[in-house]
């Protein structure tokens, strides 16, 4: 039995889906498109703060992905930064626990202005799977002025990338 089994997982391929492959030249071409459009209206390169408000990580993988080797959004100048204090852009993903919600205001009034955020997922727009919970009290707008929504379940890098650049377009110079 246990060298049947053996010798099925071998011969099987792997269970997993086929990792989807990256439009490199639009990636590229978006990220420096928002990096030139953020110079242009902002005077300087995009700062982000990622603020996980309860999400289930799934939106935090995504926009961890925008870091990794694949899409390596820092050669375009877009930055994730460790503090709200640098941050031009708080990125918030998640429905908004309760234990949260004062970590993000605190995290808002932290951030200089101007400053914009942007609620990232199906979830950061209303509660998403988690709508109606005791243990949340909505999505972030239920919180904090949203300046912009970027929906998914979770939102693609390249869904990330169109909508941090129609946050820098909407600015003005
Ligand atoms: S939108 Fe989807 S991936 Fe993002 S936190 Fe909600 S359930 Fe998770």
């Amino acid at each position: 039995m246990t060298f049947k089994l053996l010798f099925k997982n071998l011969v099987r391929g792997p269970l997993t889906e086929v990792a989807p492959v990256a439009d490199e030249a639009a990636l590229a071409e978006l990220a420096a498109q928002v990096n030139r459009v953020a110079r242009a209206r902002l005077g300087r390169t995009l700062s982000i703060r990622e603020i996980d408000a309860g999400s289930c990580n799934g939106c935090e993988l995504e926009i961890h992905a925008l870091n990794n080797i694949v899409y390596d959004l820092e050669r375009f100048g877009l930055r994730f930064v460790a503090s709200p204090r640098h941050a031009d852009v708080l990125l918030v993903t998640g429905p908004v626990t309760a234990n949260m919600r004062e970590a993000l205001e605190r995290t808002h009034r932290a951030t200089p202005d101007p400053k914009w955020v942007v609620a990232v997922g199906d979830c950061a727009r209303n509660g998403g799977v988690f709508a109606g919970s005791a243990a949340c009290v909505g999505g972030v707008s239920a919180v904090l002025a949203v300046d912009l929504h970027i929906p998914g379940c979770p939102p693609s890098p390249t869904a990330l990338l169109q909508g941090l650049l129609a946050l820098v377009e909407s600015v003005s110079a």
